[in-house]
């Protein structure tokens, strides 16, 4: 034990003149003058018996004073004096010192921390700025309450007159209690001689007071190669930890690295799913939403498809409770129809018996016509006209015998010609009355017959007026056209006609298409077709259905011929105005077809003009004319001579009306005259020529010769006239009849038509109800069945909903708690190993640092200490020889004197040492204070030590 604190004592120690000694002041310490004894930290004391004065703390700058009241084991003298102390960060500074040698002792003691441990005080005390004390380690030394007192540390004072002794703190804060500074004898202050060593290591010449040599070289010199072995071993041993700590500090920052990539992907991962995760909700929600709609949509269809079904029952009942009825009606319906047939034979029969009757009749009526005459005349006077009246023109025509067909013309003188004709008509009679007679000759066309009518005349006496008429009184060929109109609507039962129509125009033996809208691009020409009808290939045929359509066709036709010349008048007098009316007849009992034509022609004046007062063009169309009328008048004559050659191809005019002269075909002429004496030439040449074309009867030769021929045809005519009319008479009554008939049975059987269709009508209702119910009922049950599917694939889809809906929620969460704690733990890591890493890259540094610090500060120290105290103890050494001499030679002749005795209570002229004793101890002692703390903190009094 002993040995190892000489160990730890000798490295502590600088100065090997210093000692260090582990027990309080005692009286007879020191044989060496004391100048001051400072009570660091306590109060001065009065200069006690035995000569000890302590001064009060005042040379110090820094630290804080530190008391105790704890017993002070091996307190020496003045235990006193260790019960307080001065800490922390301070330096003393006496001054008003004379120069000189002196010897410093500090005084020691661990009071504040009474539990220690080692190393937890550990500085250097430096005197005059030279190191007396190194790593002092007050616990380490002598443990708590113990003085350690380092003695006979010299300190040389310059004529400044200071002594500057410094605290440096290596560990903890430093700690003193006293300082006692005295003169040094000379006998104390031994030359040092001074020698140089080399170092072991760096092979420096370290210059060393000689007194020093031995034991630097037995002590220092082993101590400062072990440090530097040890500091070397320290060292390498750090680098390797530095090395370590580098590599481990590398791998660090690369798992940390990888960490935060690995961090950073969880973090996308995260985003990603939450994002998908979203977007599935999403989806979800749309689903359901549709899903939600569908259910909606479904089962309003099914509301209403079960309202049709509902209505289709009904309406399938109501049909059915028809059905029955009209089962039960069919008895009655099968009389009923039994009636109806019987009713069509009757029908049928009647239909026979009148067919038979209708041809008869046709028959009849053909004799009549016949017997009337094919070819008949009627002549027609117009009256005076203004012109004729006003130039005082008489009458020359008679019609007092008109009624009778006579016609008396009072020629020259009193002379009287008689005409006779079919009809004549008075200057009073009308359009009606003209039309009336010769109404029944425009039937024949319906029959079958083709028929002309033509008028002929004088320019002036009323051909046109005739035939045309105005449009307040409409002439033959409107009121024929109305006829035939009326005629056919009322046979439309029986007969349908087909009723076209085609005006033309011969002037100078041209035809002349009056209703082609086109220009005139080809020479119209007369042919014959393969049935030996003639007619006029190219020429437009109008058909016309109702009347109105008959007025425009004739007006587009009087209108096309107004266009031809400048002079209507003139032009129409000198042309043939030639209306066709072609009917297509089909008997609709036994579809028997015919054809016929009836022309209406207004010819052109027949006046002759004298051969002196026409030339060029004029006298052809005057020759024309006269060709025409005079061929018309040997067709006819032709004809009524029953002539084997009728010369038709004459003139266009008889060419065109070829199959309406002759043969069974009925003509009609109205020869048309003036009253006027002055056209009483042309009446006569018009009444001959009419006369000629009425033919046979009017011959005054056969007249005579046959009167009483004549009387019996007449009679016979007679007799057939009333048979006639009795015929039709009875014809009508029968058509009447069978009109009734016809239209009873017709009733019955569009009753019977009616039911039928009804029936049958309603059978394919209630067909195709009953398909329909059961369709629909079929519907029903497949869309119920649907529904069904519908509405289970619905709940599977609901518990699948809501089952996702949990798995994503608890997917969600636990997903987001673990990532969450992934993330958590990651951070913490993160920090942890930052922190780790940190604070022991930044602790190796420091101690690292703080170690190559230390090493050169050592180091350094070391060679400027050894250097300095070289020099020093050089110094020391010359003056302590110098001393030395001078105490030697003052001791010899001291010796010389008397015998001295060396003790404590020596004196020595120079200086005084005066002793204090402090009586009391101080008011705030350490155990207050450290209950001071105690009771401020809160803390425990053993840790106060460690803050301490
Ligand atoms: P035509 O055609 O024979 O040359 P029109 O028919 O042009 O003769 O008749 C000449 C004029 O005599 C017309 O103004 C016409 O109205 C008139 N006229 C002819 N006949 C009659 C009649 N029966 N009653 C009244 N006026 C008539
Ligand atoms: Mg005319």
């Amino acid at each position: 034990m002993e040995d190892a604190n000489d160990s730890l004592f000798d490295s502590m120690l600088v100065d090997s003149s210093s000692k260090l000694i582990q027990n309080g002041f005692a009286r007879s310490q020191s044989s060496e003058e004391c100048v001051m004894f400072v009570n660091v930290g306590g109060e001065a004391t009065n200069e006690g018996a035995d000569g000890v004065k302590f001064l009060s703390d005042t040379f110090f700058d820094g630290g804080d004073v530190f008391l105790t009241n704890e017993a002070i084991v091996e307190g020496g003298d003045y235990p006193s004096i260790y019960q307080s102390a001065r800490v922390g960060s301070f330096s003393y500074r006496i001054d008003n010192l004379p120069p000189g040698q002196y010897l410093v002792d500090l005084h020691f003691v661990e009071i504040i921390n009474v539990n220690g441990p080692k190393g937890m005080r550990v500085f250097n005390v430096y005197i005059q700025e030279e190191k007396v004390l190194s790593e002092l380690d007050i616990y380490a030394a002598v443990g708590v309450n113990k003085p350690l007192q380092l003695i006979d540390c010299r300190a040389t004072v310059k004529d400044d007159g200071v002594i500057l002794i410094r605290f440096e703190s290596l560990n903890g804060r430093p700690v003193v209690s006293g300082i006692c500074i005295r003169r040094a004898s000379k006998e104390s202050v031994p030359p040092v001689p001074s020698d140089f060593i080399e170092c072991n290591y760096c092979a420096a010449q370290i210059e060393i007071p000689s007194s020093q040599i031995k034991v630097m070289q037995t002590k220092s010199t082993a101590k400062y190669e072990n440090k530097i072995k040890e500091l070397t071993m320290q060292c390498e041993l750090k680098a390797k930890e530095c090395y370590e700590a580098w590599t481990s500090l590398t791998e660090m920052s690369r798992e940390v690295e990888k960490v935060q990539m690995e961090l950073d992907q969880v973090t996308f991962k995260s985003f990603t799913t939450e994002l998908t995760a979203e977007k599935q909700a999403e989806n979800l929600r749309s689903i359901s939403n549709r899903y939600e709609l569908d259910k909606k949509k479904w089962a309003e269809a099914i509301i209403s498809l079960q309202e049709k079904v509902q209505l289709m029952k009904s309406e399938q009942s109501r049909l059915s409770f028809e059905a029955h009825e009209c089962v039960d009606s069919i008895p009655e319906l099968n009389k009923m129809v039994y009636a109806v047939q019987e009713l069509v034979k009757q029908c049928e029969d009647l239909k026979v018996k009148y067919y038979e009757e209708m041809t008869q009749r046709k028959k009849l009526f053909n004799e009549v016509q016949e017997a009337k005459g094919n070819i008949r005349v009627f002549c027609r006077c117009r009256p005076l006209n203004k012109v004729e009246m006003s130039s005082g023109c008489t009458t020359v025509v008679d019609f007092d015998a008109a009624k009778d067909g006579c016609l008396g013309i009072l020629a020259t003188g009193s002379s009287k010609k008689l005409f006779r004709f079919d009809r004549v008509y008075t200057p009073k009679d009308d359009q009606v009355d003209v039309f009336a007679d010769a109404s029944s000759m425009v039937i024949s066309v319906l029959d079958g017959y083709n028929v002309c009518i033509f008028a002929y005349g004088q320019t002036g006496t009323g051909k046109t007026f005739t035939m045309e008429g105005t449009e307040q009184n409409r002439g033959v060929n409107y009121r024929t056209l109305e006829h035939l109109f009326r005629v056919s609507k009322e046979r439309s039962e029986t007969f349908s006609y087909d009723i076209s129509v085609s005006v033309l125009e011969v002037y100078n033996e041209q035809i002349r298409d009056l209703l082609a809208t086109g220009p005139a691009s080809k020479r119209l020409e007369i042919k014959q077709n393969y049935e030996g009808h003639h007619h006029v290939p190219g020429v437009v045929e109008a058909k016309v259905d109702n009347i109105s359509d008959v007025w425009t066709v004739l007006q587009a036709g009087s209108n096309a011929r107004a266009v031809g010349s400048n002079n209507v008048n003139e032009h129409s007098s000198r042309s043939h105005c030639m209306l066709c009316i072609m009917v297509k007849t089909k008997n609709l009992m036994n579809g028997e077809c015919t054809k016929s034509k009836l022309w209406l022609v207004d010819l052109s004046g027949s006046e002759r003009l004298a051969k002196t007062d026409v030339q060029g063009e004029r006298l052809k169309e005057a020759q024309n004319i006269n060709r025409s009328l005079s061929a018309l008048g040997d067709v006819i004559s032709a004809l009524a001579a029953k002539s084997s050659h009728i010369p038709y191809r004459n003139s266009k005019l008889t060419h065109l009306l070829q199959d309406s002269l002759g043969g069974d075909s009925k003509t009609l002429m109205f020869v048309q005259i003036s009253p006027s004496d002055q056209d009483v030439g042309e009446t006569l040449s018009s009444l001959n020529f009419a006369t000629r074309v009425r033919g046979v009867e009017l011959d005054p030769v056969k007249k005579q010769i046959d009167t009483g021929e004549l009387q019996k045809t007449k009679a016979m005519l007679d007799k057939a006239r009333s048979e006639c009319r009795c015929k039709e008479e009875s014809l009508r009554k029968l058509e009447e009849s069978l009109q009734n008939i016809e239209s009873k049975a017709k009733g019955k059987d569009n009753i019977h038509k009616n039911l039928q269709e009804k029936i049958k009508e309603l059978e394919g209702q209630i067909k195709l109800k009953t398909s329909m119910q059961n369709q629909s009922e079929k519907q029903v049950s497949q869309l119920c069945e649907r529904l069904k599917g519908k509405e289970e694939t619905c709940c599977t889809l609901q518990h699948k909903v809501k089952e996702l809906e949990r798995k994503i929620k608890e997917q969600l969460q636990t997903e987001t708690a673990n990532f969450q704690q992934k993330v958590w733990d990651l951070e913490k890591k993160l920090k942890d190993q930052l922190q780790g890493s940190e604070s022991e890259s930044s602790f190796l540094k420091d101690k690292i640092k703080e170690l190559e610090r230390k090493l050169k500060e050592q180091e350094q120290n070391s060679e400027s200490l050894l250097k300095q105290q070289m020099k020093e103890l050089e110094e020391k050494h010359k003056e302590r020889e110098q001393q030395w001499q001078q105490t030697h030679c003052y001791v010899e002749a001291v010796k010389a004197a008397a015998t001295p005795d060396i003790g404590m209570n020596c004196c020595f002229n120079e200086s005084r040492v005066t002793y204090y004793l402090e009586q009391e101890p101080h008011p705030s002692s350490s155990k207050s204070l450290n209950h001071l703390f105690q009771s401020m903190f809160h803390i425990p009094l053993s840790s106060i030590g460690f803050f301490m």
